[in-house]
């Protein structure tokens, strides 16, 4: 827990006059993404304290620049704030909404109520960080460790550094788990006397209306607490068979828990002590949520992992700029059916299959030999998911880029990983151009069917051109 240093307290008449006005002081819950109440240790040291609680987010347009959040983010955003809300008001609560710089609208707040504390879970991404320090000091604001299973940066090697590699990262992680075990929802939370303004959801526009794209959307998810404990509850019963599973995206393997760990609401801890004795291969699973922490200790090393190449080289590889081909790409045009699934799938749910965003990423880097800054940005926007840490540890670890990531030129062969996947019905989901072929030949058509595209680029012509790009870098250098 670290405190802020208060700056510009109100004089002390104006505190008594607004404390006496409203009972105790409040306490101000400052929200971002960490939207449950359960195992939320903002919301349970502010409930302990005994003072009345104002939990407030702040949409701030501009703290993050060119990650503002993308489309698909905002859509569960204001989902996932409703929710909170109405649970909220089951504990005589409610969510308080403002828009503007967070630091001056929690200092307005505190004008208005008198609140002088602020708790809040410690957020990594690099915007997030500035904020906090803004917070503090105009507020005293007390950050909470819980998003993740462990504190990032508390791993350390022996001589007290942060790893940077995955491997004996997860290493030294698991020998300190099991995580701490859940903190229980607080019971009620304590109204103040005067809530302060808030602003109405549906102002912020955050739901796309024309066109209105998010109806996949709509079909797959349930944002909020409620929605991420129904999938944690369906996949428990899986998490014993991930291991032969998860790599299949013909099936529902995996969790499915990305966008609401992402937005925080549910805990990894909770996640990890549901599904820990489940047996199987579950420590697979527990390998995945470790790469989640992993990710974030990255970005705390490497704050601007999500635009820059981790290894300097890469800096003079030429990329191509190629705007119809990137297009192809993003709108599952390709010729290449698993890419095309994969880019479909994420443009209609906002989600795709780890194993396929693997393959489509390559696919853009290597065959396209497009910069992976490019796809790193359009997951920013499509993804329900999309978090700095993740995007931008899995782009440069497909791209070759990054400080721990597979090489360059392991070039992945998109037609023998479609097979090899089982992908076929896959497939057949997304790309009904395809529908009628055996499943034999639906993983590479002889001949393209009516109305889907020729192949982009052959396999073994785009392989000799990253090849040759890669070795041109590698003369530079
Ligand atoms: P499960 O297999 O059920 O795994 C459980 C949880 O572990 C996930 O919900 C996720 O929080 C975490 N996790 C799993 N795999 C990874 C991984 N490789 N890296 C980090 N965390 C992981 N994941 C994101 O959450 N946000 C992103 O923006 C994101 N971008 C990606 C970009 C590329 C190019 C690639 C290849 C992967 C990316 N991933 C990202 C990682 C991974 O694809 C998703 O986390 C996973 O597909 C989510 O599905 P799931 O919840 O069913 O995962």
């Amino acid at each position: 827990v670290s405190r802020g240093v208060p700056a510009q307290l109100p004089s002390a008449q104006q505190e008594r006059a607004i404390v006496t006005s409203s009972g105790t002081a409040p306490t101000i819950v400052w929200l971002r993404r960490d939207l449950r109440l359960a195992d939320q240790p903002a919301f349970a040291a502010a409930a302990e304290s005994g003072a009345p609680v104002i939990p407030v987010y702040v949409l701030d347009d501009d703290v993050a620049k060119k990650y503002a959040m993308g489309g698909a983010s905002r859509w569960w955003l204001h989902h996932s704030l409703a929710s909170l809300d109405a649970d909220l008001r089951k504990l005589g609560s409610r969510l308080i909404l403002r828009r503007g710089k967070v630091h001056e609208e929690l200092a307005k707040i505190r004008r208005d109520t008198g609140a002088r504390t602020v708790h809040a879970v410690r957020h990594y991404e690099p915007w997030w960080r500035n904020a906090e320090k803004a917070v503090a000091k105009v507020l005293s604001l007390e950050c909470h460790d819980g998003n993740y299973l462990a504190p990032p940066g508390s791993v350390t090697t022996g001589s007290g550094g942060m790893y940077k590699i995955y491997t004996p990262f997860w290493r030294a992680l698991s020998e300190r788990m099991p995580p701490h075990d859940p903190l229980a929802k607080p019971h009620k939370l304590e109204a103040p006397a005067h809530w302060p303004a808030s602003d109405d959801l549906a102002d912020w526009d955050l739901l796309p209306s024309k066109p209105d794209w998010a109806g996949g959307m709509r079909e797959e998810w349930t944002p909020g607490e409620a929605g991420a404990r129904k999938r944690l509850r369906a996949f428990v019963e899986k998490a014993r068979k991930y291991e032969e599973s998860r790599n299949l995206p013909s099936i529902e393997g995996t969790s499915r828990l990305s966008p609401h760990l992402h937005f925080g609401e549910i805990s990894p801890a909770t996640v990890w002590h549901a599904v820990a004795d489940a047996g199987g291969s579950v420590r697979t699973f527990l390998g995945e949520l470790g790469w989640r922490d992993y990710a974030q200790n990255v970005i705390l090393q490497y704050p601007e992992y999500g635009s820059r190449n981790a290894r300097d080289a890469f800096d003079a590889i030429k990329w191509r700029h190629a705007t119809t081909e990137l297009k192809a790409w993003q709108r599952g045009q390709t010729g290449y059916p698993i890419v095309d699934a994969g880019m479909r799938e994420l443009w209609h749910t906002g989600w795709m299959h780890n194993r396929v965003r693997m393959i489509a990423a390559s696919f853009l880097v290597k065959h396209l030999l497009i910069d992976w800054r490019e796809g790193e940005r359009w997951f920013w926007d499509t993804l329900v998911d999309a978090d700095y840490g993740s995007n931008a540890v899995n782009w440069q670890w497909i791209a070759g880029t990054g400080i721990d990531s597979n090489m360059f030129v392991r070039i992945m062969a998109p037609l023998t990983q479609s097979p090899k996947f089982d992908a076929a019905g896959y497939i057949r989901q997304w790309v009904p151009e395809l529908k009628h072929l055996s499943d034999e030949d639906i993983h590479d058509p002889k001949r393209a069917p009516k109305g889907y595209p020729e192949k982009i680029i052959g396999h073994a012509e785009a392989r000799a051109r990253a090849l040759a790009a890669h070795a041109a870098m590698k003369e530079e250098a």
